[in-house]
């Protein structure tokens, strides 16, 4: 009795590594590096009214960015797709609808991925390589299928809960307190999972408050191919 007691909690302590996203199964959450450099990343747009206000704060401050866009996103609002891309900025795959993934077979989790690149390539022309699962939640198996298919997993060192559109001070505090060299930064330009329609408070200030100290200690904003040194598409 006590063997299995023992044997339940070493298999659930397993499954909780899974969920962090500072656990590199076949991921990678920052980079080792003295460089002033730090990448910001978006997720689940892309967003008819958010993600331009976005683009045009990026635009102002003369900042690329990575984005990692929900297929059926990328399929109803194909135009603002476009336009993360044409303005120079990283396009990565999130998922075609945003589902938990945790107990998909590899080969489903593989198909749900290459449909939402093929949904991309539609628009954009390439084939992402980076792939952030839907809350940042890996298995060993899935995780493994999309390796084997050259794709590169990427979850994060410092996100708050902007989904819930606290304030932009608070965001601003919490995502700086985090802040590190070769660190990933997410925010959120869409609204899935748990998080709420309106983003107002991240383009109101809290977006620009986050660039301006990070210009303000030299940091350089980077996409994810530059920081891993490799190319953003297939
Ligand atoms: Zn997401």
């Amino acid at each position: 009795m006590i063997l299995v007691i023992v044997l339940i909690i070493i298999l659930i302590g397993i499954i909780c590594l899974f969920f962090k996203p500072d656990f590199d199964i076949y991921s990678q959450h920052h980079v080792t590096t003295n460089k002033k450099i730090i990448a910001l990343t978006f997720d689940d747009g892309p967003d008819p009214s958010i993600t331009p206000k976005i683009l045009d704060i990026l635009k102002k401050h003369k900042i690329k960015a990575t984005f990692f866009v929900v297929g059926k996103n990328a399929r109803d609002y194909p135009d603002v797709l476009k336009r993360i891309y044409q303005e120079g900025h990283l396009v990565g795959n999130h998922s075609y609808n945003h589902n938990y993934q945790m107990f998909n077979f590899p080969s489903k989790i593989l198909n749900d991925v290459e449909h939402t690149n093929e949904i991309i390539y539609q628009v954009i022309g390439q084939y992402p390589v980076f792939y952030r699962p839907p809350f940042g939640l890996r298995t060993f198996w899935g995780a493994r299928i999309l390796k084997k298919n050259n794709f590169k997993i990427i979850t994060w060192d410092n996100m708050t809960n902007d989904y819930w559109n606290i304030n932009p001070t608070k965001l601003y505090q919490k995502i700086i307190s985090k802040v590190s060299r070769g660190g990933i930064i997410v925010l959120h330009d869409g609204s899935e999972g748990f998080s709420v329609k309106n983003r107002t408070n991240l383009v109101d200030d809290g977006l620009e408050d986050i660039i301006k100290y990070l210009k303000s200690k030299n940091f350089q904003f980077i996409c994810l191919n530059e920081m891993f040194n490799m190319a953003g598409y297939q």
